[in-house]
């Protein structure tokens, strides 16, 4: 009897082992815009630039009329509603250097490849990432590591990108999850007609770039995707946001980045409302470089723009405790994603190749 008593205190001492935690979370969905910088997101409309004749903000009266108010607090709430109002209030973001809260790349690039490589291998890979060329990535993603682990069909794990070169990034393997990026008709057999109708349309309403198809259109194949498919993994990666502030119109890039909120909410009110995703899956959000700071480089990243390291993530779901605007957090990185992503799915976070990153205990829930 005492000796039965000593093994019931011994295990319990015991640690629990590496991917034994009982999550909740059975769906994962990713969301990313290209170079949306923290600025924008934790103090909205920036007064630096919103007057800018340089930055397209000539005849941008309403917009900045709209947009304005006093505090960042309020500022930010107008220019993203649904990430300040429904998703941070029972999720967390990461992001804010002046709360102690700064979230960094550890890529020394500071642009796109490098950077959402880094959030779907858990690690920097400077030496074989050093462009934006199409390629397919050195090593497996955390989508495919995913569809491994959890025993998924291919259709399952899906990634709906507006950039082409996602058609490299997303796997090692691109046999191994379904990728649809850029101008790239989509070859699904028994599509909806909603799906073959958006597949047309990215053809026939162009941007100004000729790998970035609309958002718009990456989106609502996605969300059609989700409602049709029900993928158990899925990543929408959305350019506009980079692609407007290159151009110097900081007009369409905070339009875009109100459009890139719109879609978070859509989203989420259709994951709630489905019972296979209902309460049982985490959506994270975040960008893959930040931007420079001033009027002169604000437009711009890479290695030698200031600024251009600094990053933001955000989550919400069944397991991530309602923490709101995180502060005085110590070296989060974008390494980080990919090891949550599979912590919160029960996986081994250390089965990512050479993983420097680790699971972040504000959306894990430790
Ligand atoms: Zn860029």
């Amino acid at each position: 009897m005492r000796m039965n008593l000593l093994v019931a205190i011994l295990l319990l001492l015991l640690p629990a082992p590496v991917g034994a935690a009982d999550y909740k979370t059975k769906n994962l969905v990713l969301v990313t815009a290209d170079g949306l910088r923290w600025q924008e997101v934790f103090r909205g409309i920036d007064p630096l630039l919103m007057e800018l004749d340089e930055a397209g903000m000539k005849d941008a009266e309403e917009l900045r009329t709209s947009l304005w108010a006093e505090t960042p607090e309020q500022r930010r709430r107008l220019l993203m509603p649904f990430l300040w109002t429904d998703l941070v209030s029972r999720g967390v973001i990461l992001g804010n250097g002046a709360r102690g809260a700064a979230v960094t790349l550890r890529n020394r690039h500071r642009f796109s490849y490098p950077g959402y490589s880094e959030i779907l291998t858990g690690r920097p890979q400077d030496d074989v990432i050093d462009s934006n060329t199409l390629h397919p990535n050195p090593l497996p993603t955390v989508l495919e590591i995913l569809r491994r682990e959890w025993e998924l069909p291919g259709a399952q794990v899906a990634l709906f990108g507006s950039w082409n070169v996602f058609q490299g990034i997303g796997a090692h393997d691109s046999e191994a999850v379904f990728i649809n990026a850029g101008y790239q008709r989509l070859g699904i057999a028994g599509a909806t007609e909603r799906l073959r109708e958006l597949s047309r349309l990215q053809f026939e309403i162009l941007t100004p770039w000729p790998s970035v198809r609309h958002d718009y259109v990456t989106f609502e194949m996605a969300l059609e995707y989700l409602k049709t498919t029900k993928p158990r993994v899925l990543y929408i990666a959305l350019g506009e946001t980079d692609d407007w502030a290159h151009n110097r119109r900081y007009d369409r890039t905070l339009a875009t980045a109100g459009y890139f909120d719109d879609c978070l909410r859509n989203l989420w009110a259709a994951i709630q409302s489905d019972s296979a995703y209902r309460d049982s899956t985490t959506l994270i959000v975040a960008t893959d470089h930040g931007r420079g700071s001033t009027p002169r480089d604000w437009n711009s990243h890479g290695a030698k723009v200031e600024g251009a390291e600094r990053v933001w993530i955000a989550a919400i779901g069944p397991d991530t405790p309602a923490g709101g605007e995180a502060h005085d957090t110590a070296g989060v990185t974008q390494s980080d994603i990919g090891p949550t992503m599979l912590e919160l799915a029960g996986v081994d976070y250390r089965k990512l190749t050479g993983v420097e990153g680790k699971p972040i205990d504000l959306i894990v829930g430790r």
